[in-house]
C-alpha cells in the first residue's frame, strides 16, 4: 500500500487560487481559535504560542517528492493546516524551501486566521507570500468570542489595526474571507461594523460565506441561500466591492472557497493511490461521495469499496448536516 502522506494533500482546487498543493504545516487543532464552525473539529490545544512544530526538513522532503509528479497539473502551493499555520516557527524557512524548490514557476499561498499578524516575524513572512488568504469573521469583541472562540490573551482591535496595516505595505494577492453563522455573527451591527473595518483593508477579493459541512460545534447553523445574498446584497449597497482586482476570475468554476474546505483533484484510479490521498482529506474535513467522486475522478462504487473497511473498523464514520451525508475520519472530534 502506497505510504500515506503526512504534510502533503491534493492538489485542491479554489476559484481563488485554482488548483494547488496543498501543505500542512501544524499539528491537528494547534491553533489560537476554536471557531464553532471549524471543519478539523474542537480545538483541544489552544495557543497563541510560536513555536517549532513540523520541521521544515521533513516537510520539504515529502514536497520534494510528490512535487515533480503534480506540478504540470497545478497552478499554486498553498500553506495551511489543521490549525494555524503561523504558529510554526519554521514557516519562513518552509516557505525558502519551497520557493528554491518551485522557483518561479509557481504561486505559494497561504491561508491564516490572521491572529498572529501583529507578530514581527510573522508579519515579514507573510509579506513574502504571493497570495495571503486572511480570515476575518467578526470585528468586535463579543461577535469574535462567539463566533472565533479566540485564547483568551487575543486582543481583536489589535489584529484588525495589523491587518489594515498589511493591508496596504503588501504587494501579492490578498484573498479576505468572512464566514457567518446564523445568530452569531450575521447581525446587522455585525454587519456594520464589519463593513467599516473592510473599507479601511487593501483586499484584492473578498468572500463572504457560510457553514458548508458538519461543524465541530452542533448549535453551529449555516445561513440560508437567501440570507447570505440578502447580506451580500446590503454590503455591496454600502460600497464594499467583492473584487477589486479585474485579474482574478469571480466566476470560475469551484466547488471549495474556504479556507477550511479545500477539494482534492486528481486523475489517479489506483485504489491504494485513492486511499494515500483520501485519508488526509478525511482526516482534514468531512468530505461526501460525490466529493470524492467528481475531484478524485473515481465512481461511485470505487468510492464505496475503497471507504468499505474504513467504515467497518470504525476508522471513518458518517454523519449528516444539513441533509447531507458525509465521511470523516475518527481524529475530527465535534461536541
Ligand atoms: S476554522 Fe481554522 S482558525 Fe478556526 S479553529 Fe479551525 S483551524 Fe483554527
Amino acid at each position: 500500500m502506497k505510504k500515506e502522506l503526512q504534510y502533503i494533500f491534493g492538489p485542491i482546487n479554489s476559484a481563488r487560487i485554482g488548483k494547488s498543493l496543498g501543505i500542512d504545516v501544524i499539528p491537528k487543532k494547534i491553533c489560537s481559535l476554536d471557531c464553532i464552525y471549524c471543519e478539523v473539529g474542537i480545538t483541544k490545544s489552544i495557543s497563541t504560542e510560536i513555536k517549532p512544530y513540523f520541521k521544515p526538513e521533513n516537510i520539504l522532503e515529502e514536497f520534494r517528492n510528490i512535487y515533480p509528479e503534480v506540478k504540470d497539473n497545478i497552478d499554486a502551493i498553498t500553506i495551511t493546516g489543521s490549525g494555524e499555520p503561523t504558529l510554526n516557527s519554521y514557516l519562513k524557512d518552509i516557505l525558502t524551501g519551497i520557493r528554491d524548490i518551485v522557483k518561479d514557476e509557481k504561486e505559494i499561498a497561504i491561508l491564516t486566521n490572521t491572529t498572529t499578524i501583529d507578530n514581527k516575524d510573522v508579519y515579514k513572512t507573510l509579506l513574502d507570500f504571493d497570495i495571503v488568504v486572511p480570515s476575518l469573521d467578526a470585528v468586535t469583541k463579543t461577535a469574535f468570542e462567539k463566533i472565533n472562540k479566540p485564547a483568551k490573551e487575543i486582543d481583536i482591535k489589535n489584529i484588525i489595526n495589523h491587518l489594515i496595516t498589511f493591508s496596504n505595505e503588501y504587494t501579492g494577492k490578498l484573498y479576505l474571507e468572512v464566514l457567518l453563522a446564523k445568530n452569531v455573527n450575521d447581525q446587522k451591527e455585525d454587519i456594520d461594523t464589519l463593513i467599516s473595518v473592510i473599507k479601511k483593508i487593501n483586499y484584492t477579493r473578498l468572500d463572504i460565506g457560510t457553514i458548508t459541512r458538519p461543524p465541530s460545534y452542533s448549535f453551529a447553523t449555516p445561513l440560508t441561500d437567501i440570507e447570505l445574498d440578502e447580506i451580500k446584497a446590503y454590503i455591496a449597497s454600502k460600497g464594499v466591492s467583492f473584487i477589486k482586482d479585474n485579474t482574478v476570475d469571480d466566476n470560475a468554476n469551484n466547488t471549495v472557497i474556504s479556507y477550511h474546505n479545500p477539494s482534492p483533484v486528481s486523475n489517479n484510479n489506483n485504489k491504494d493511490v485513492v486511499i494515500g490521498k483520501l485519508i488526509p482529506i478525511l482526516k482534514m474535513r468531512p468530505t461526501t461521495i460525490d466529493d470524492m467522486i467528481k475531484t478524485l475522478k473515481i465512481d461511485k462504487n470505487t468510492a464505496q469499496e475503497v471507504l468499505a473497511p474504513f467504515l467497518q473498523s470504525g476508522e471513518v464514520t458518517t454523519k449528516e448536516f444539513n441533509g447531507i451525508l458525509y465521511y470523516q475520519h475518527k481524529v475530527i472530534k465535534q461536541v
